[in-house]
């Protein structure tokens, strides 16, 4: 669709625009749904935030943690725990920022865990961060450690409940995930780029797309000059207007260039921009979405819930995307979608490629009531895991979500048998 073919834009700002929908009307191809509406004071949203989201009734026993190893078998890391009476859960964290955080986990956040119930996991997380200095870490390498730990431990309690994760967070609202997948081009031309999402498209069956526009934290710069302005409308033209489009800048630009092209992806009818200024400028990103129409999404480097706080309550963002690793787990990132929840806005978690990310999102998306319409979908990675109750696969642009006990899927034993132990020591 061409510019001169969309309605105006009904404001020059989303605030204008949300008091004129208030007087009556929506246009037509303009983003406008009840939320809109919703806001939620920081006080309401502190005590959101601090309502318990983890559900462990029906677990009738204590999960007393034995261990918490660290083991390694090729470049994957794995986590593996034991309770005191004999189950066992094997995991796999961040595989990528594992590689440096590693020091961490094993001094600092694994060992803490020893003697205690995992039942009191939501609590655990916040004496853990507490704990000695640990919170002076705060940061992504932190959170990855306490994530790791997290997720093993959640494991832990659905292998002994014999219960799906879901059901820790209130249980399944959908097992059908609708993903999209996203280009990891930059620097390429326009046209290639838009021959490799034609080929991604036909793939995955997918009816939804993510391209990255500008240039990675470049200050505004593009990564080829006008690479952005020529993708924006060729992409959609290339997939026509059913076709759901988003755009990821990765903190490419300041206020004044990411208002410029978040106007253009408005007229083409993209939905939505993410991260369009560097990635803790919450001011400069707020100045965008106050800006535009259209919803400005953001979060992936995300670690601090008072900031995901101010950024709920002043509509910093519109679409929240915690990383599921880099926050803290999922039962953070539970946290911030109710924030979200509270204030109307969706969360479409960030997903973290490698390891099992693309399984992580799909399970976070069957319990969250305020998921977004798509996933992100990185495709399937090497791991030997089995799964009786899904392929896991991208099928006509959506995944099957697994319901068997935790996380849904069994490592290969004799896989899991080659990786050894990473010492405290090292
Ligand atoms: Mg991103």
């Amino acid at each position: 669709m061409k510019p001169a073919d969309r309605p105006p834009v009904s404001s020059g700002s989303r605030r204008g625009f949300l008091a004129a929908s208030v007087m009556g009307g929506f246009s037509a191809g303009v983003r406008a749904d009840a939320s809109d509406m919703a806001a939620a004071t920081m006080d309401e949203l502190a005590r959101v935030a601090d309502q318990p989201v983890l559900d462990v009734s029906f677990v009738d026993r204590p999960v007393r943690i034995a261990s918490i190893e660290l083991l390694r078998v090729g470049r994957i890391f794995l986590v593996r725990t034991r309770t005191t009476d004999g189950a066992e859960a094997v995991t796999v964290p961040h595989p990528a920022r594992m590689t440096v955080a590693y020091p961490i986990f094993l001094n600092l956040v694994a060992p803490w865990f020893i003697g205690r119930d995992a039942r009191d996991l939501e609590r655990l997380l916040w004496e853990v961060y507490r704990h000695s200095s640990n919170y002076k870490l705060q940061g992504l390498t932190l959170w990855i450690c306490v994530a790791a730990v997290e997720m093993s431990l959640l494991e832990l309690m659905g292998q002994v409940a014999q219960r799906p994760l879901a059901d820790f967070f209130g249980g399944t609202l959908r097992r059908e995930i609708p993903v999209y997948v996203a280009s990891g081009n930059r620097g390429n031309a326009p046209e290639s780029e838009v021959d490799h999402l034609r080929r991604l498209a036909a793939e995955s069956g997918v009816r939804a797309l993510k391209y990255r526009v500008g240039g990675r934290m470049s200050r505004s710069a593009d990564s080829l000059p006008g690479r952005s302005e020529a993708l924006i409308p060729a992409v959609r033209e290339a997939f026509g207007d059913r076709f759901t489009l988003y755009v990821d800048a990765n903190s490419s630009y300041d206020a004044r260039e990411g208002i410029r092209i978040g106007r253009m992806l408005e007229a083409y009818d993209y939905g939505f921009f993410e991260e369009p200024c560097e990635f803790d400028d919450l001011w400069s990103t707020k100045q965008v979405a106050d800006r535009l129409c259209m919803p400005v999404a953001g979060g992936e480097q995300e670690f601090s819930m008072h900031r995901w706080r101010w950024m709920i309550a002043n509509r910093g963002v519109d679409i929240v995307q915690p990383d599921l690793h880099y926050g803290g787990g999922m039962i953070r990132a539970a946290k911030v979608a109710r924030m979200a929840a509270t204030a109307g806005l969706q969360v479409v978690p960030h997903m973290s490629g490698g390891g099992l990310g693309y399984l992580e999102v799909v399970q976070f998306a069957s319990w969250t009531s305020n998921i977004g319409d798509f996933m992100e979908f990185k495709g399937n990675t090497a791991l030997p895991v089995t799964c009786l109750t899904s392929s896991l696969k991208c099928e006509q642009g959506v995944v099957h979500c697994p319901s068997g006990p935790g996380f849904g899927v069994t490592l290969d034993e004799s896989w899991v048998r080659q990786a050894r132990p990473i010492d405290q020591d090292r």
